[in-house]
């Protein structure tokens, strides 16, 4: 088994599942051959040898998931060429089922969201199913959506043609050798260590599958996933079961259905499925079964077969329950870590590893050799987690839910999580929830979605893409901000402080503006982008002391900014990090009443000549003294960001609502800051920009300082800049019909022909009609005259309506009021 192993390697990859096999065909497939597989027992013998392998892309509706499960079906259907050996893919359809036209409507928007990525998907109806699958019972289906070149696998045998591939590619597969630990240089991993020695290499990649987080631990690298009890059975061949028959998916029965040696594989996706081995996955474990839970999961599985009658009078020949790895969002964890130079993760699949697998590898592969992600992986990056998802509690509570999230729980807008809450919260917290909050969670953060005021229920919020309850509040607090003044707590924005002799030429080395030669107490809006011009982030940094800066971005870029800043720091230089995102709340005050409230709290001058539009001071605002507060704005209106000690937050919460209620002073939450800031064009990294797009393509190119010889991505942005009019880019629209409403994904289409998607959409009630944030193309350049030539629409669960659609902001006629 265990065979020499070289001294050294290019790339290192740790596991021999799906996972880090297709990463090794594929960097051979990209040139790298000098790359070293180790298995800790066989290939396969981890989670994927015992997959279903369904093959399918039901329920995505993000352009990663998309693209990386269209390719890995492609490469299974053409790998038994290139390598001799069957995947074991099988064209035979897949069908996805209704029963709630909730669910007609969600599978309705995916099918249009799929067709952009040029597949096909058929919406039939009951007697159309039944055709398709006459064993089925169809009176409660409303519709289904069929997808004919969509199938199965046989996951043992796509692993094994893709390690033929490896192989032949020049990649060496030594199994019965288990990694144990890492060998590093400061912060760059040099080499991975087993019992037969250690293989010096550039980069090591962590598909280590279940065990990737303990892994993870030895080495002091966050890897936040949990194994979960993962089941199916199958039946003794029966009557009217073929291998043509396609996957049937079905989530009011939490089941998927499939052929398998003449008889029927029924898997389940129970809403509450139970973690498997929190505190360590065993190290000897291979080609493992759990011990079924029967208690637990016989009421799913009989669930199932009331889709199936005639499963009840058939014999059931396997009852199988594996272990299989989730995530707190149920997206996938890949990319360089942030603890570590070199050290790449591509683990947590989350029961997708065999259908993302070929495009996981794939896009890792191009990620290692080029530097930087081939597509839109926001979502998708290690860096994005938390370190409290690591926690056993945490991984122990939302674990459960996460089958269910992945089976179609999360269907509509409005969905969130119900587990492990309330990990993060505001110093504010309390007073937000006595202003009648509802929370929503990202990053472990609770931050205010809309208030119904102060005690005042909450209105139940339904997923749904339809008006609810919260709508005249979500109103009210948009014209708030509007008219009068809004309170938005922030506190869940990351802010690192960057300090000492050196801290500007740090900043500087990174950014593409000019942090160097900023004054102090000038505002900057910001990027930190790679070598091929996309954003890592987007940001803001302020000088608030000669030898100190104040960086902020979003919660959800949170760890890699902090990576970002800590990594531009040389050994000569004099200058620290510091995360200082618990040390103060933020509090954005904005609106056009919003200075007249800043004055009544604090003794300072706040006049436009004293205090002017992206500046900066220090200020006491009621009882704390020396407190940064700076003229910016996310909304389009006259306002000020508060940074607040924490222990001094909920005092200053207090006063501001005390001197504010004849201003008219409201609680703000997030619902409406999207429809404010889209009405203003205003970016939401993660949202509606990511890191495959440049400054030039989201439109804020005015943020790039062309006159500094030297950053990330200038060479890429130069030659953006001067290659004549962008083909892609954002824009912003407005619907000119009230009543729909746009969340995300919708087609955007020129004189009836697509040319785009919405990236973020919202209500835009200073405007009367929904607004968003679109990317669209055009071979001959996206202009400000081919917006305004064309005729434009978007196209809403399969209804077209007339946008407005413009490169600059939407909503702008109080520019006087920002400015002065
Ligand atoms: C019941 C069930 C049904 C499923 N059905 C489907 C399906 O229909 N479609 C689908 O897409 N997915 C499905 N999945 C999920 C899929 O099986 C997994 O997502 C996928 O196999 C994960 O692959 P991996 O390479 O990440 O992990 P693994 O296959 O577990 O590979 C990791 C490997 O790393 C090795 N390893 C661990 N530690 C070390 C170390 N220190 N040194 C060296 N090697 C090490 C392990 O031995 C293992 O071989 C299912 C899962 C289950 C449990």
């Amino acid at each position: 088994m265990a065979g020499p192993i070289p001294e050294r390697a290019q790339v290192v990859i740790i596991g021999g599942g799906v996972i880090g096999l297709s990463t090794a065909y594929h960097l051979t497939k990209q040139g790298w051959s000098d790359v070293v597989l180790l298995e800790r027992h066989q290939l396969t013998s981890g989670t994927t040898w015992h997959a279903a392998g369904l093959i399918t892309s039901a329920g995505m509706t993000d352009e990663a998931s998309l693209e990386m499960s269209i390719y890995s079906r492609e490469l299974y259907a053409r790998l038994e060429e290139e390598t001799g050996l069957s995947t074991g893919f099988r064209r035979c359809g897949h069908l996805h089922v209704a029963t709630t036209p909730t669910r007609v409507e969600a599978m309705r928007r995916e099918a249009a969201y799929a067709k952009r990525f040029g597949q096909e998907s058929h919406e039939i109806g009951p007697s159309e199913i039944a055709e398709l699958w006459p064993l089925a019972e169809t009176s409660d289906l409303l519709r289904g959506f069929y997808v004919p070149v969509e199938g199965r696998a046989n996951p043992h045998d796509v692993a094994m043609s893709l390690a033929k591939g490896a192989r032949q590619g020049g990649a060496k597969i030594i199994e019965g050798t288990p990694v144990t630990g890492v060998t590093r240089v400061r912060d760059r991993v040099t080499g991975v260590v087993t019992a037969q020695g250690t293989i010096s290499c550039e980069v090591v990649v962590l598909a280590a599958g279940i065990w990737s987080r303990q892994f993870g631990d030895t080495i002091g690298v966050r890897v936040p996933l949990q194994a979960a009890e993962h089941y199916y059975l199958i039946t003794e061949p029966f009557e009217g079961v073929h291998p043509d028959l396609p996957v049937l998916e079905d989530p009011a029965t939490y089941g998927y259905f499939r052929e398998e040696t003449g008889g029927l594989l029924v898997g389940l996706f129970e809403p509450e499925a139970a973690a498997w081995q929190p505190d360590a996955i065993p190290t000897d474990f291979a080609f493992g079964e759990i011990e079924p839970d029967w208690e637990r999961i016989s009421p799913f599985v009989d669930l199932a077969m009331s889709r199936i009658p005639g499963l009840r009078s058939v014999g059931v020949r396997k009852f199988f329950c594996g272990p299989e790895s989730f995530t707190s969002d149920v997206h996938p964890l890949l990319g360089e870590v942030p603890e570590l130079r070199g050290f790449f993760a591509a683990t947590g699949l989350n029961s997708l590893g065999i259908l993302l697998g070929g495009g996981v590898g794939n896009v890792m592969a191009e990620w290692i050799v080029s530097g930087q992600p081939p597509l839109d992986l926001t979502g998708f990056t290690i860096d994005r987690t938390s370190p409290h998802e690591s926690t056993p509690a945490f991984r122990r509570d939302r674990t459960p839910e996460q089958l269910g999230v992945l089976f179609g729980d999360a269907v509509a807008p409005g969905w969130t999580p119900k587990s492990a809450r309330g990990v993060r919260r505001s110093p504010v917290h309390e007073r937000l929830v006595r202003y009648g909050v509802r929370f929503d969670t990202t990053t472990g953060w609770e931050w205010g979605d809309f208030f119904a005021g102060l005690h005042e229920p909450v209105p139940d919020v339904i997923q749904s893409w339809d008006r609810q309850g919260w709508w005249s509040l979500v109103e009210a607090e948009h014209r708030a901000v509007r008219e009068a003044v809004g309170l938005l707590d922030m506190s869940f924005m990351c802010k690192f402080w960057v300090q000492g002799r050196d801290a500007g030429a740090v900043l500087d080395r990174i950014v593409v503006s000019d942090a160097l030669n900023s004054p102090v107490g000038k505002v900057v809006y910001t990027a930190i982008c790679h070598d091929g011009g996309g954003m890592w982030v987007d940001c803001t940094f302020t000088r608030i002391a000669d030898d100190c800066y104040v960086v902020i971005g979003t919660d959800l870029v949170h760890r890699r900014l902090e990576a970002l800043l800590r990594r531009a720091v040389g050994e000569e230089d004099a200058a620290t990090v510091t995360d200082v995102t618990a040390g103060f709340a933020l509090f954005s005050v904005q609106g056009p009443q919003s200075r007249q409230l800043l004055s009544r709290l604090t003794s300072a001058d706040v006049s436009n000549e004293a205090l002017g539009y992206l500046t900066g001071r220090h200020l006491d605002v009621a009882y704390a003294p020396a407190t940064w507060v700076q003229r910016v704005t996310y909304v389009g209106e006259l306002g000020y960001e508060l940074h607040v000690r924490s222990d001094l937050a909920l005092g200053v919460y207090d006063a501001l609502f005390e001197a504010g209620d004849d201003l008219g002073l409201r609680n703000v939450g997030m619902s409406a800051l999207n429809g404010l800031r889209i009405e203003k064009g205003y970016r939401d990294y993660g949202h509606d920009i990511g890191n495959d797009d440049t400054p030039l393509e989201a439109g804020i190119g005015f943020i790039v300082d062309w006159d500094k010889p030297d950053f990330p991505g200038r060479a890429a942005l130069l030659k953006q800049r001067d290659g004549g009019p962008l083909t892609e880019r954002l824009v912003n629209l407005v619907v000119l019909d009230p009543e729909p409403l746009l969340w995300h994904d919708e087609d955007v289409l020129c004189d009836g022909v697509v040319v785009g998607e919405v990236e973020a959409g919202a209500y835009g009630y200073s405007l009367g009609g929904a607004v968003a944030i679109a990317t669209v193309r055009c071979e001959s350049g996206v202009t400000a005259a081919w917006l305004s030539a064309g005729s434009f629409s978007v196209e809403v669960n399969g209804r077209r309506y007339p946008v407005r659609a413009q490169l600059g902001p939407l909503y702008d006629p109080k520019r006087e009021r920002i400015l002065a």
